[in-house]
């Protein structure tokens, strides 16, 4: 048997009478779809459970059943009407002698036959493109030849008879002509209709052998196997306009229309799911409205893809005012919102304003593609028959590249660009602006008008509309640019994991702000919602065709998920979307809203920061970052907040990196809101609010996850070395100012100050700076003291505390250290590394006993009880501490070397004391200003200077603060810069720091610069032997307060530097110097002053110094930079033992060897500046420092 023909009709009432109106709440409050069609297969519902109906297929129906509001057939086909109908005999196939009556139609598309006039599913079709004949055959028959398959037919009378060849014959014609047009424009495979979106073998109910089916369109074909399929000859098909799709069981789904239900399986879960996508996808076509194609096809070039010149083509990009096919949009997703705003014509109709489809008249097309495809080689060019590899290179090509376009005359030239631009807008030359647009031309560029500020508003001041709508469109779109390779990885590039899922879930109206109050839980809706192909739906509920609306998951930016009841619903999560809106759903069982997080985030997180999804994130979503060497552009990169942490996949890196927000040394927001820097010890990151709504939650979230959380230690905002910022705070404090105050900690300072202090402290410790005169230093030991007291879980923790306080009953003094060093190894890290820190503290506060009266016995008595958080009432809790800092040495295993730098720091501090007394030095001197790179205030940075800080050591402190890592050949350097004598000193690596600064006049101060020549003196000392200069220099002696030596003016001079001393000569053949000076005594500085108009501009200043404090200075001028760079490195190698720069296993190198390069090796950038300063700072290491010299 060819035809099955054992079907039963579905009972029902006629669709008229079911239509529902898919109207919600959600559609007033949404902009996403208009109302629906009325005749949606959501109003199935109404049958109940009806797709279980027995034994269902599309055949044989009895037509009474259809009900009296059906009119036939005319209602499954609206789009194709009908051109002859009529009642013919069809000869039966394989040689049966019966005809069968046979109800025969022909539209402009398909020959079918059914069993009935009120059939909807036909038992054969035939496409008119595939008739090749029809013919005359006698006794009123006809024949209608196809390709490989003939088909006989009878009708009641000749004059029928040929009337129906008549027009089959012209049909078919017709259609051969279109085709052959269609051919010429594009060729592509004689196929009859579009190319499946899917196809395969399924079980229908009802039949025995699985059946070929195909999704195409808006429609559902079945065939009686694959060969059919491949000829285009079919049993039926299903106008989808009236299908629902439902899962039934693992593999079963059933297909309702109003006439019969079509149950399904697959042969697995899998294909199941894809068939129903496939199918749900199939409905939202068909019910789509192809009004605003009509108008838009109203241009010829418009008809046809813009990329790849397919016919009818029904999506759009609406910023770059391209129509293009079904296979091309989807490329067009994979390239980003930022490249391409896809949208169809068919069923986004919300988009679609009047002004939009008249762009789309004025651009289109036709002069999208006079721009973007000036230029495309034959051989890079796709067409409809062309494969998705083809379709995205060329795609990626064409849009992000810029490859093919037409480059305006001002192509490079941003100025002239944003110029011609804001000209541009005022005018109605769209296709200037799109060139200007795409060929960088910044779309927000200043006009320099103050009434209308950017080109939008200039164009709604010249009444462009037009212009208006394009730049809206492309507010964010990026500028086309050629990468050199890697653009592949790009994100988006890589087509995003298809996830699915679905459940209910409850849903407040989208909203464009963010969640201000609680929502109480009937400001929920419960909906069903599906998360399939790269779209989050959510229905009226699980039986609705027709989403009340969509999120599509590469718009998503971020995904929230909130704290359990933060609303009336137990657990709640948002969605942020592109375009500035957020979305809350809610569900009652905290598992299945983890599920569906977790879901949602695999979808639209890229699989390169695939990791960030194992975290139990809080919020996870993309942003855009400057770090890095390259802050030119701003990168895209994928971040999740998890408690304390920050994770992010960094654009160029393989793996997710965690900033620990508790320890940044600095988070500050720039501008207006736009721009969070965070500063971790290693790095400076810059993230980048481009979008306000997801941007201001994420700033708030980690402005929140990086302050304290609670009283425990570890919930404090903490030092790189684990021990609370505001601990540190407070013994740094006293440390300078506070330790030979009498009795400090030991009186109370002012109680309301105190609380004050503490309370700003807890808030945020990291922006407090404690300063002498503004706070007292009572009130900051009392601080420190309340902190501790009131600490939850106390220092020494509530399990271990007692353990403590027994271990004082030990009389044997090594049993009981050895007890305490166990116990504190059973300490919580942040809780070992404070006890030390505040244990170090009042070891060296007891040192000053003297002065402050506090001897360890007294410190004891204080931080006993306050540490133990008793009342005091017995001494075991003193005891402790007192032990402590008795035994600490041992207890915390401080090596020698850790003492001396102690002792060390005690002595400057002592010393610094005792200069603050005699009144010659200002208290808290030691705190020194160091510049980086030049002179002003945005590139201060205030260094404690202890004793044995070498040059070297003060280098590297001040590019780790600004996360500078040194690089080979970046001969980073302290200077110390003299104002006066217009010139500057490097300082040798291993010099003492704060004996310079002791002698530092107001006129000088220190700056960590790259020293540029230190290069070439390091080769020019490696090329010579011995380590002698002799040759000619111009020399000035400064007139000195008698009136003695040289009067005025420079005169040439022979000099000898040897490894003792330099000498002067009157001239070469000279005997006897005219006068020599120990190089000990010499410090040479580059430079001088300009007023003494200098002959070269390559001098330097030397002062001399005896030891009876007798004072020279003079100049020397060299005749080249190369001469000066000889001399200059000569004096540095004579006076240094030949040592310029320390070797690679440096001690300081060596400690801080590990440093992470990958981002911080670019922040030369004033922490708070704009982008031109940053710039200029970065654009400053270029330069040879030296050029400041020249200036003569
Ligand atoms: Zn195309």
């Amino acid at each position: 048997m060819a035809d099955k023909e054992d079907a039963e009709p579905v009972t029902g009432r006629p669709r008229s009478l079911r239509a529902n109106s898919l109207f919600s709440e959600d559609e007033l409050v949404e902009d996403y779809y208009d109302a629906p069609p009325a005749n949606s297969g959501s109003s199935w519902s109404d049958n109940g459970p009806s797709p279980r109906l027995p034994a269902p297929a599309f055949s044989g129906s009895s037509p009474g059943m259809l009900g009296d509001g059906m009119e036939g057939t005319a209602a499954t086909a609206p789009l194709s009407p009908t051109i002859k109908a009529g009642w013919l005999d069809k000869n039966p196939p394989q040689g049966s002698y019966i005809y069968q009556k046979r109800w025969v139609k022909l539209d402009a598309d398909y020959l079918r036959y059914f069993d009935s006039e009120k059939d909807a599913y036909s038992k054969r079709f035939i496409p008119v493109s595939s008739i090749s004949r029809v013919t005359s055959i006698g006794d009123q028959k006809f024949e209608v030849i196809t390709n490989n398959r003939n088909f006989v037919f009878r009708a009641e009378s000749d004059a029928d008879r040929n009337e129906w060849i008549r027009t089959l014959q012209q049909i078919a014609e017709e259609r051969k002509s279109k085709a052959l047009e269609r051919t010429l424009m594009s060729p592509t495979t004689s196929g009859a209709a579009d190319p499946a979106d899917k196809s395969g073998f399924l079980e229908l109910r009802g039949f025995k052998h699985k059946l070929f089916v195909a999704v195409a369109g808006d429609k559902v074909f079945l065939y009686k196997n694959a060969e059919d399929y491949r000829l285009g000859i079919g049993i039926t098909y299903i106008e989808m306009n009236v299908g629902n799709v439902k899962e039934v069981d693992r593999r079963g789904f059933d297909l309702t229309t109003p006439y019969r239900i079509f149950s399904f399986s697959a042969d697995s879960d899998q294909e199941k799911e894809e068939w129903v996508e496939a199918m749900q996808q199939s409905i939202a076509e068909a019910l789509s409205n192809s009004e605003v194609a009509e108008r838009i096809w109203v241009v010829e070039s418009n008809r046809f893809c813009a990329d790849c010149g397919s016919p009818k083509p029904d999506w759009a990009s609406i910023n770059l005012c391209v129509v293009i096919c079904k296979r091309c949009a989807g490329e067009h997703r994979g390239l980003g919102p930022g490249i391409t705003k896809v949208r169809s014509l068919k069923m986004d109709r919300k988009v679609w304003t009047e002004e939009l489809i008249e762009l789309f008249h004025q651009i289109g097309n036709a002069v999208a593609n006079q721009f973007w495809a000036a230029n495309v080689p034959p051989s890079e060019a796709i067409t409809p028959a062309s494969s998705s590899q083809e379709r995205r290179r060329f795609l990626i090509a064409k849009y992000r590249e810029g490859k093919y376009r037409r480059y305006h005359p001002l192509f490079g030239n941003q100025e002239e660009l944003d110029r011609a631009l804001c000209a541009a807008v005022t005018t109605s030359d769209l296709a200037e602006t799109q060139a200007l647009l795409f060929c960088g031309a910044a779309v927000t560029c200043a006009t320099g008008d103050p009434q209308c500020p950017t080109p939008l508003a200039l164009a709604e001041k010249s009444g462009q509309r037009l212009q208006m709508e394009f730049l809206l469109h492309n507010k964010n779109s990026e500028t086309p640019r050629l990468e050199v390779g890697g653009s592949e990885e790009k994100p988006y590039s890589v087509p995003l994991p298809s996830v699915t899922h679905n459940g209910f879930l409850y849903k407040t109206p989208s909203m464009a702000k963010p969640v201000g109050e609680r929502k109480g839980q009937e400001e929920f809706s419960r909906r069903w919602c599906t998360l399939q192909d790269g779209v989050l739906s959510y229905y009226e509920n699980d039986r609705n065709a027709v989403p009340n609306g969509e999120i599509k998951v590469e718009e998503i930016v971020c995904l929230v998920n909130n704290p359990p009841n933060a609303h009336g619903i137990e657990s709640t999560f948002e969605i942020y979307i592109e375009s500035e809106r957020l979305y809350l759903f809610g569900l009652e069982s905290p598992d299945s809203a983890r599920e569906w997080l977790k879901s949602i985030a695999k979808s639209f997180v890229h699989p390169r920061a695939e990791e960030l999804l194992a975290l139990d994130f809080e919020r996870i979503g993309r942003l855009h970052y400057k770090g890095g060497l390259n802050l030119e552009r701003a990168k895209e990169g994928w971040f999740a907040l998890a408690g304390s942490t920050l994770h992010v996949c960094f654009e160029d890196s393989e793996r997710q990196e965690p900033l620990q927000l508790r320890k940044l040394q600095e988070l500050s927001i720039q501008g207006d809101n736009e721009v969070l820097v965070l500063v971790e010890r290693r790095r400076t990151l810059y993230i980048q609010g481009e979008r306000k709504l997801d941007f201001l939650g994420w700033v708030h979230a980690i402005q929140k996850a990086a302050g304290s959380a609670g009283d425990t230690l570890s919930e404090q905002q903490l030092t790189e070395s684990d021990v609370p910022l505001l601990v540190d705070r407070c013994i740094d404090y006293i440390t300078q100012c506070g330790l030979t105050s009498e009795g400090i900690y030991r009186k109370s300072g002012q109680n309301s100050k105190t609380t004050s202090l503490l309370e700003m402290l807890r808030r945020d410790a990291r922006s407090v700076r404690l300063k002498e005169g503004e706070h007292q230093v009572d009130d900051v030991a009392n601080t420190l003291k309340r902190f501790f007291r009131d600490l939850g879980d106390g220092l020494f923790t509530g399990r271990w505390g007692q353990d403590w306080l027994r271990a004082t009953a030990l009389e044997d003094e090594e049993a009981k250290i050895s007890e305490y060093r166990r116990l504190l190894g059973t300490l919580p890290t942040v809780n070992r590394a404070t006890l030390k820190a505040l244990i170090n503290h009042l070891f060296r506060v007891q040192r000053f006993s003297g002065e402050n009266q506090m001897n360890t016995h007294n410190l004891a008595i204080v931080f006993g009880p306050t540490l133990f958080q008793t009342d005091g009432k017995d001494y075991k809790a003193g005891r402790v501490v007192e032990d402590l800092i008795s035994h600490y040495v041992k207890i915390f295993n401080v090596n020698d070397q850790e003492m001396k730098k102690q002792q060390d720091e005690i002595m400057a501090i002592m010393k610094m004391r005792e200069a603050a007394s005699s009144g010659t030095q200002q208290a808290g001197d030691f705190i020194c200003t160091v510049y980086l790179e030049e002179k002003k205030t945005e590139a201060e940075q205030h260094v404690k200077i202890p004793a044995t800080m070498t040059a070297e050591e003060l280098t590297f402190e001040i590019l780790d603060r600004r996360k500078i890592v040194m690089k080979e050949k970046d001969y980073w350097s302290c200077f110390e810069v003299n104002e006066r004598e217009e010139a500057e000193r490097p300082l040798h690596y291993s010099e003492k720091v704060l004996p310079i600064l002791h002698c530092l006049g107001t006129e000088s101060y220190l700056v960590v610069k790259k020293q540029m020549s230190m290069e070439n003196m390091l080769i020019y000392l490696a090329s010579r032997v011995g380590d002698c200069k002799h040759g000619m220099m111009k020399f000035r002696e400064e007139r000195n307060l008698l009136g003695l030596g040289l009067s005025t003016g420079f005169h040439d001079r022979y000099f000898i530097l040897n490894h003792t001393c330099l000498r002067l000569y009157k001239e070469v053949r000279s005997h006897k110097p005219e006068k020599e000076w120990p190089v000990r005594n010499l410090k040479v500085y580059l430079g001088m002053k300009k007023k003494l108009r200098p002959p070269t501009c390559w001098g330097f200043t030397v002062f001399y110094e005896n030891e009876k404090h007798e004072k020279q200075q003079w100049y020397l001028c060299c005749d080249t930079q190369a001469d000066l760079r000889e001399w200059f490195a000569t004096f540095l190698h004579v006076q240094n033992g030949g040592a310029l720069w320390p070797s690679e296993t440096s001690k300081v190198r060596a400690s801080r060897s590990q440093q992470d390069s990958r981002l911080g090796n670019i922040s030369l950038i004033p922490l708070r500046g704009n982008e031109s300063e940053m710039r200029n700072s970065v654009a400053a290491f270029a330069t040879d420092p030296l050029t400041l010299l020249r200036n003569v």
